[in-house]
């Protein structure tokens, strides 16, 4: 079923990140993989490595998700270049520890403009389709700051932010399953990876890993096995769902 379709994963261009490990393990799984990026060379060259890879066909594209002209260009090139859309994987994301009390406006709306209107411009672009076929898979990625107020690294609009990405989870698991589309969240702890710019101080992230109940941090491909299960064809009973992988650091 997936091998005829095309996943679209956008914040996949960066190296060591989370979406670059999702198009692989898509790949893996038979989808054709277009890799969406506000840096074009990244996206390329991720988009590049994953087709070698796997052998199949895929793009990568310059986009930055929090514009809808640039939303619309790269869905846009990515059909034209692919199979049809058959999922989409809102990975794109940034971060911020700063108190809340120091938190510019301009900072907060940056925070809310990629994870929270990015996933709202990227998955209205795919959704007609998804909606035309009777099949589609969306998987948001939002983290444990939603569900626990920040103490990883994100602070207050990053925590709101990626809560503001399970409710529109929700309430599109629930518009779009008369569709055959199922819409589903992820929530990661601590997971390597250069979001934090080095900025997590290694005493913090030691006291974090001892408190782990697996003792160690998450890896990318820990995050993308479980994006890739929920992409396929027999997950389609699973919708509406917030899937925590965090080592038991956050169990509630
Ligand atoms: P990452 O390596 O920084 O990857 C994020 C990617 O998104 C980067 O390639 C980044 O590009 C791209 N991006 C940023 N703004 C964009 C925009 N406007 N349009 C398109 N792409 C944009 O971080 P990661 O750790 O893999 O994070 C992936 C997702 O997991 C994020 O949503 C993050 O919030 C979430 N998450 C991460 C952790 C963790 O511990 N790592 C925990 C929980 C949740 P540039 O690098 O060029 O800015």
């Amino acid at each position: 079923m997936t091998a005829q379709y095309t996943a679209v994963v956008t914040g996949a261009g960066s190296r060591r990140g989370i979406g670059r490990a999702i198009g692989h393990a898509l790949a893996a799984d038979g989808w054709q993989v277009a890799v969406l990026d506000i840096d074009e060379a990244a996206a390329k060259d991720a988009a590049h490595e994953i087709g070698n890879e796997h052998n199949v066909a895929t793009i990568g594209a310059l986009c930055d998700v929090t514009s809808e002209a640039s939303v619309r260009t790269a869905i846009g090139e990515a059909e034209k270049a692919l199979a049809p859309i058959g999922a989409v994987v809102n990975n794109a994301g940034i971060t911020s520890p700063a108190r809340f009390v120091d938190v510019s406006k301009a900072e907060f709306d940056r925070i809310f403009a990629v994870n929270v209107t990015g996933t709202f411009l990227v998955t209205q672009q795919v959704t007609p389709a998804l909606i035309e076929r009777g099949f589609g898979r969306i998987v948001n990625i939002s983290s444990v700051s939603a569900e626990r107020g920040g103490g990883v690294f994100g602070g207050a609009p990053y925590s709101a932010a990626k809560a503001a990405v399970l409710g529109l989870t929700r309430a599109l698991a629930r518009e779009l399953g008369p569709d055959g589309i199922t819409v589903n969240a992820v929530a990661p702890g601590l997971i390597e990876t250069d979001i934090t710019a080095g900025k997590l101080p290694p005493e913090r992230k030691s006291q974090m890993i001892a408190e782990t109940p697996v003792r160690r941090p998450g890896t990318p491909q820990d995050v993308a096995a479980l994006v890739a299960f929920l992409c396929r064809n027999e997950t389609g009973y699973i919708t509406g769902a917030t899937y925590d992988i965090n080592g038991g650091s956050h169990i509630h």
